[in-house]
């Protein structure tokens, strides 16, 4: 029997990039992946380059900043599914631009999307966890939370919360079996990183003591240990995956 047979696994941004690749793992292993993304084109191509895959990958539109979006697609899937065993909080958005010219709106944004929707995802799946008392919740974070960086205090920011909420989430939620742990992955080739000029590519790529950029599938691994057998006596973590460039 495959690893995640009968799991039902909720990722979101998984349209692209490391989400993408998450959902994919996952649904290889068995996994029913609930996919939530605002785009539908790309999540259908998420679903057609998984192939057939032991599980299935299930694309729902959502617009993570909503609540009212947040609120209506986790009650679809816990009526459809009736269970939700993983809660991946993937997706995220940059707006950088240093702190004093920075306007409102581009702080708002950063903070809903990254932050303020992995609260309400919680929010609304934790139930039908609690009354499993089972469950595992990844947040995915970034290195800049612990390192911070010149032009991203809005994302540093965000991605700086959403370890608060993890270790404050693993100690309430602890008690019933659920697991709440960060992924903080350093550059990973994606869409967010292929935006950065060549010279700023080369300047990254030489901090990084494993000398390269990681891939979607480095960040996926960190997800599936944690979701798996081996992460059942972890909680409250941070997983740094960034090939040693922030130690
Ligand atoms: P991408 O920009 O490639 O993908 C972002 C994903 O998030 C897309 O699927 C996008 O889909 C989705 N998304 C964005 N806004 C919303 C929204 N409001 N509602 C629903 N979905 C949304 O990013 P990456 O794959 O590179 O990054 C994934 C996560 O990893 C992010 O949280 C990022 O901060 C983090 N990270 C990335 C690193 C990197 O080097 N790439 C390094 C460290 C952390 P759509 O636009 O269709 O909604």
């Amino acid at each position: 029997m495959s690893e995640f047979q009968g799991r039902v696994a909720v990722v979101t941004g998984a349209s692209q990039g490391i989400g993408r690749a998450i959902a994919i793992d996952l649904a290889r292993r068995g996994a029913r992946v609930q996919a939530l993304a605002r785009g539908r084109e790309a999540l259908d191509e998420t679903v057609a380059l998984a192939g057939n895959p032991e599980g299935a990958i299930v694309p729902w539109v959502c617009d993570v900043a909503a609540s009212d979006e947040v609120a209506e697609t986790c009650a679809a899937i816990v009526v459809a599914e009736k269970r939700v065993d993983f809660l991946v909080n993937n997706a995220g958005v940059t707006r950088d631009g240093l702190l004093i010219r920075m306007k409102d709106v581009d702080w708002e944004t950063v903070l809903t999307t990254n932050l303020t929707a992995a609260f309400r995802l919680s929010r609304a799946l934790l139930p039908t966890m609690l009354r499993a008392r089972a469950g595992r919740i990844v947040n995915i974070s970034s290195v800049v939370a612990a390192a911070g960086n010149a032009g991203q205090g809005n994302y540093a920011a965000s991605k700086a919360g959403l370890l608060g909420l993890t270790r404050s989430l693993a100690r309430e939620v602890a008690s019933r079996h659920i697991t709440v742990n960060a992924i903080a992955p350093g550059y990973i080739e994606t869409a967010m990183t292929a935006a950065l000029p060549e010279g700023t590519r080369a300047a990254l790529q030489a901090q990084i003591p494993l000398g390269v950029l990681g891939t979607p599938e480095d960040v996926a691994a960190g997800v599936r240990f944690l979701v798996g057998d081996g992460g059942s006596y972890i909680t409250g973590q941070v997983l740094h995956i960034n090939g040693g460039m922030y130690m």
